[in-house]
């Protein structure tokens, strides 16, 4: 599976928390995370990241695109709800365009355990439904 991890500052330990408690569960899974959130990842857990920008630098929308372009499976997105961002239209991009693709999106711990722990369904059994649109529809 391919997955993308994004934290904001003030969660960020959080996700290293979670993703710490889940090293094995990461182990095998292809990782995509936003630079910092990505460097902090393989500093503190020694996993192989690939990186985008920051995400205030287009690092969203860069994993964005790598889900319209059907690269990515899963997001788990630490975002924080009690902060406004300078790139919030970004976030809000983010968010709108994993829904748009129907790819699961974990934006809290206990949706990230869940999707994680059911990763094999996702990984094997799982096809998701690719949106509809009437500029994008043939016939
Ligand atoms: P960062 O970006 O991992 O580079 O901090 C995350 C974000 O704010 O979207």
């Amino acid at each position: 599976m391919e997955l993308a991890l994004v934290a904001h500052d003030s969660k960020k330990a959080a996700l290293i928390e979670w993703a710490s408690r889940n090293r094995d569960r990461l182990d095998g899974h292809t990782i995509f995370a936003t630079a910092t959130t990505g460097g902090l990842l393989e500093t503190e857990l020694g996993l192989t990241v690939s990186k985008t920008l920051s995400g205030p630098m287009g690092g969203d929308q860069q994993i964005g695109a790598k889900i319209a372009e059907g690269v990515i499976d899963a997001v788990i997105f630490f975002w924080d709800p009690m902060e406004t961002q300078p790139h919030d239209t970004d976030v809000k991009a983010l968010l709108r365009i994993a829904v748009a693709w129907d790819v699961p999106m974990a934006c809290s711990e206990s949706t990230a355990q869940m999707v994680i722990e059911s990763s094999r369904l996702v990984d094997k059994d799982y096809t998701r439904t690719t949106p509809a649109h009437p500029r994008t529809r043939t016939a």
